[in-house]
């Protein structure tokens, strides 16, 4: 079983229930790009925001990410193969107008609700306005 392939992992929920205390609208588990597999976790489709929830271990989080052990080649082989995969998404949603946020599971939910709501709010402002 892939990492990637769990869906609304615990941290996913508890940022959405802070983002929703916030007032934000938002939809999960949406594919912006048609030509990929990947779903971004929660999508402000309006202001063109996209969040990902990222595991620790299986994005390779530089506190808790990969530790040596035994098996150092196979996974971090495959810790390796997820953060080129992240970039790639990433530089394909900023091609399409997206504002990509990512998020580390292990960060608090409601400091990086606050971090959303900047993005999201700042991408409300008409283009050029002061
Ligand atoms: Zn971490």
């Amino acid at each position: 079983m892939q990492g990637q392939a769990r869906r609304d992992t615990k941290p996913e929920r508890l940022l959405r229930s802070a983002l929703h205390q916030l007032g934000l609208r938002y939809r999960v588990h949406v594919r912006l790009l048609p030509e990929s597999r990947r779903q971004v976790d929660v999508a402000f489709m309006r202001e063109r925001v996209a969040v990902f929830v990222d595991g620790c271990f299986w994005h390779g989080c530089p506190e808790h990410g990969h530790q040596p052990r035994v098996n150092d080649w196979y996974w971090g082989s495959k810790i390796m193969a997820n953060r080129a995969r992240d970039a790639d998404t990433d530089e394909r949603l900023e091609e399409a107008a997206w504002q990509v946020v990512r998020v580390w599971e292990h960060e608090s939910p409601e400091i990086a609700a606050i971090r959303i709501q900047e993005v999201v709010l700042s991408r409300r402002m008409p283009r050029g306005s002061p």
